[in-house]
């Protein structure tokens, strides 16, 4: 069976509860190709889940932000995967470069993350991607490896875990990756799931691209073959996210 086209909507740290239900009225009013061709999660912050969850249309699912990486007691300010569980929040993004780079989060404490989550049922979606400076001094593909590595490490199972790569140099930049940089990313990351995974999880894991992806790019971006979808920043609040969604392939 093929990889099912996976579209996420980051609206990050984003709206007012009037926003918020503006958002949700353009998605539910949007006409979109079918839920067989093509799997769409939102993910607004933390305190507008369940409003968004209660209000979207039911063939588009929700994903939080973040969740803890452990269960949750003395932890302040912190959400935990089994309140998500609790809420019947099917999705979590995890290790976006936001959290890595302005939070200090490691690699592995992002693949403790994507264990722990997993372990409770939560279906992930895991970002990797190079800062501009690593991808102009050659390292892309060991930056994206060890970032894939701390999660390989600490999972078995990948039928939950789509994975995100999104260039840093390309997020909330306007800076969007050419069609050909991020099918050659894709195409080695695959490579390097087949090589230090199994050829089983290269071939049926999802892939997606994020970094300023809008409605005028989407198109050519979603026909590379290792690209199996988006996730979507700053668009995602605008209604041309209903255009990206239609990309799908
Ligand atoms: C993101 O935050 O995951 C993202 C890709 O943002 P943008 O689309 O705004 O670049």
């Amino acid at each position: 069976m093929g990889r099912k086209f996976f579209v996420g909507g980051n609206w990050k740290c984003n709206g007012t509860v009037e926003e918020v239900k503006k958002i949700v009225a353009t998605l539910n009013d949007g006409k979109v190709v079918e839920q067989d061709i093509v799997e769409v999660v939102v993910s607004p912050p933390f305190v507008f889940l369940p409003l968004v969850q209660s209000l979207l249309r039911s063939d588009f699912l929700v994903a939080a932000q973040n969740c803890w990486v452990k269960k949750g007691g003395a932890f302040t300010g912190e959400i935990s995967a089994e309140m998500l569980v609790n809420l019947g929040i099917p999705w979590v993004i995890l290790g976006h470069s936001e959290r890595r780079s302005l939070l200090s989060e490691s690699n592995e404490f992002v693949g403790d993350k994507v264990s722990y989550a997993l372990s409770k049922g939560l279906k992930v979606i895991a970002c990797v991607g190079e800062t501009l400076e690593q991808r102009e001094s050659g390292l892309t593909m060991d930056i994206v490896a060890a970032q894939t590595k701390a999660i390989a490490d600490r999972i078995s199972d990948w039928t939950n875990v789509v994975i995100a790569y999104e260039p840093v140099w390309a997020i909330g930049t306007g800076k969007v990756a050419t069609p050909g940089q991020a099918q050659e990313v894709h195409f080695e990351l695959r490579k390097w799931l087949k090589e230090q995974v199994n050829p089983d999880v290269a071939e049926s894991v999802r892939i997606i691209y994020g970094g300023s992806v809008n409605g005028a790019n989407c198109q050519e971006l979603a026909e590379q073959p290792d690209v199996d979808g988006f996730l979507v920043g700053g668009a995602s609040l605008k209604p041309e996210f209903l255009d990206i969604i239609n990309s799908a392939t």
